[in-house]
């Protein structure tokens, strides 16, 4: 399958990777509007660089980079293209990908409405076999989803309602704010982001608020998930468990908020410190009756990059979704966990 990335800036270099580590798949180039860094490290991993804006392209050529054609080229020489430009621009591009009826996969500040499908590995894989135009769900919107399919199909869901207290910007994006406050963002209920799962689940009774904060590194999800039965803690903790991209984070390892969490993927050699699992605090997952509680940590910038691998095999057949799933796993490495779940290990102990 060969891959062509339009919008080579936090999501779309992280996706390139992911399908160069692929068996089945290859990147055949990435598309950008300027050189900067990340034109010239695309140029040192060997990808060959597109000009998305073509009255500037003559700018790569005095930086010194070669460029291998345009991005009607690249869209051209792709059997799927993934979009990863900014809000509102995926959209923009849909006229072109239909020009050449290449398949596309739009992120997740797209509309749902510019698609045919919106996407979450875990929960609607087939809903998208087929597709031309496919969106990757937004970062909490997969962190949500994540959680939704396993205990809507163990338990039975009556009611999600969730917290998002989001992170102010990504670590360069050095313009974004808040500096020094806490904004209710949006300040509406519900916020946006319950109606976006519904686009996976759309008879899920959920609602959203949204929060913004001085932070880069994570978003953190406060969740309350009414059940249709009543599981105990040790239930949902197996559950959450076994599932391919939940991280239940276990007591002992002292992860007390996202900067341990970055660190801990730092230190296990995960590219880019990259976490693309959710990370659930094992200690705060509670049964009250019928209510479930939990805290998750969800990695913004990188735990929609599997689902964009699975993305591109479930809209063309590539594989089935147990096949894909574990196949974009074992390619990144996140089948090897981030620390073992569970109980402390008889070394920790001893400590
Ligand atoms: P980004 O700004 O980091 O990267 C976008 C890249 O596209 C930049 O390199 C920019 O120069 C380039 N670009 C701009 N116009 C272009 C054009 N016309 N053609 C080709 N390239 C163009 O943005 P991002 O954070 O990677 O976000 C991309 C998409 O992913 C958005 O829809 C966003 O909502 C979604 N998303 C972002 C995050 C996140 O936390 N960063 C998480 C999940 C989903």
């Amino acid at each position: 399958m060969k891959v062509g990335i339009n919008g080579y800036g936090t999501i779309g270099k992280r996706v390139a990777d992911a399908i160069r580590a692929q068996p089945d798949m290859e990147v055949v180039g990435v598309a950008k509007t300027r050189p900067n860094f990340e034109a010239q490290s695309a140029v040192e991993k060997g990808y060959d660089l597109y000009a998305a804006v073509e009255e500037r392209r003559h700018l790569f050529g005095e930086a010194g980079i070669d460029i291998a054609g345009d991005v009607a080229d690249l869209v051209a020489a792709s059997d799927v293209v993934v979009d990863a430009c900014p809000s509102g621009v995926g959209a923009e591009n849909v006229d072109l990908y239909r020009e050449h009826d290449t398949p596309a996969i739009l992120q997740g500040g797209e509309d749902a409405d510019a698609v045919d499908a919106s996407f979450n590995a875990r929960a609607n894989f087939g809903a998208v076999a087929d597709a031309d135009l496919v969106r990757v769900v937004s970062c909490n919107t997969t962190g949500l989803s994540r959680l939704v399919a396993p205990l809507r199909e163990a338990y039975g869901i009556e009611k999600v309602r969730a917290t998002l207290v989001r992170r102010g910007g990504d670590p360069d994006q050095t313009g974004r704010g808040p500096i020094n406050d806490i904004l209710p963002d949006p300040v509406e209920l519900p916020s946006h982001h319950g109606p976006d799962v519904e686009t996976i689940f759309p008879d899920l009774a959920i609602d959203t608020l949204g929060l913004k904060v001085p932070a880069t590194l994570m978003h953190t999800h406060s969740v309350n998930v009414t059940l249709e039965s009543r599981p105990t803690v040790a239930e949902v903790r197996d559950l959450l468990e076994g599932e391919r991209r939940t991280f239940v984070i276990p007591d002992w390892l002292g992860l007390d908020g996202a900067g341990a969490i970055k660190e801990l993927a730092q230190d296990a050699g995960r590219p880019r410190a990259d976490v693309w699992e959710n990370c659930i605090w094992g200690e705060s997952i509670t049964v009250e009756g019928d209510d479930l509680y939990l805290f998750q940590a969800i990695h913004q910038e990188s735990d929609v990059v599997p689902e964009n691998v699975d993305a591109i095999r479930a809209m063309t057949g590539l594989a089935s979704q147990e096949e894909s799933t574990r196949r974009t796993d074992e390619a990144l490495g996140l089948d090897a966990p981030l620390a073992p779940s569970g109980a402390v290990p008889e070394a920790a102990a001893d400590d």
